[in-house]
């Protein structure tokens, strides 16, 4: 067999084995459950990297890659891991920040549900407290709960 031959093959070979992934890529978009967020998105792609990569491996060992389109390809994929990777802790810390912002939101909710303001009202200087403190935000002094708390 010609090697130019061999190389068509593999090349052959290469996008048919690639065209279900790549077709299963651009069609999930369509089909996207609700609860897939972008960041399970970034880990399902890095994933198909990963999962790239280990075969790329496994064919260049296996002989039916030559080393310079093996070094291509691997930096390739490297350098798609790396920015799967900053994107999902970009995502990540976004998540966290949302969060946080949720349990303060939460539970500022719950602060104002369940206890009038008047019971952070300074028995010192009369400031309304907004949010439940021992001690008055404005003169210092200690707020005493009323008992009437039902
Ligand atoms: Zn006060």
């Amino acid at each position: 067999m010609f090697p130019a031959i061999g190389l068509v093959i593999a090349v052959g070979m290469a996008v048919f084995v690639a065209m279900p992934l790549l077709a299963r890529e651009s069609g999930a978009g369509a089909s996207l459950p609700v609860d897939v967020t972008p960041l399970a998105d970034l880990k399902r792609r890095r994933l198909v990297v990963y999962e790239n990569l280990k075969d790329l491996e496994f064919e260049y060992q296996a002989g039916k890659l030559a080393a310079q389109d093996y070094q291509n390809l691997k930096q390739n994929y490297l350098g798609e891991a790396a920015s799967l990777m900053a994107a999902s802790q970009e995502a990540e810390q976004l998540k966290e920040t949302d969060a946080l912002l949720e349990r303060e939101i939460a539970s500022r909710r719950a602060s104002r549900k369940n206890l009038s303001p008047q019971d952070y009202v300074c028995p010192q200087c009369g400031f309304e407290n907004p949010v439940p403190v021992k001690f008055c935000g404005e003169c210092g002094a200690k707020i005493t709960h009323r008992p009437s708390l039902t």
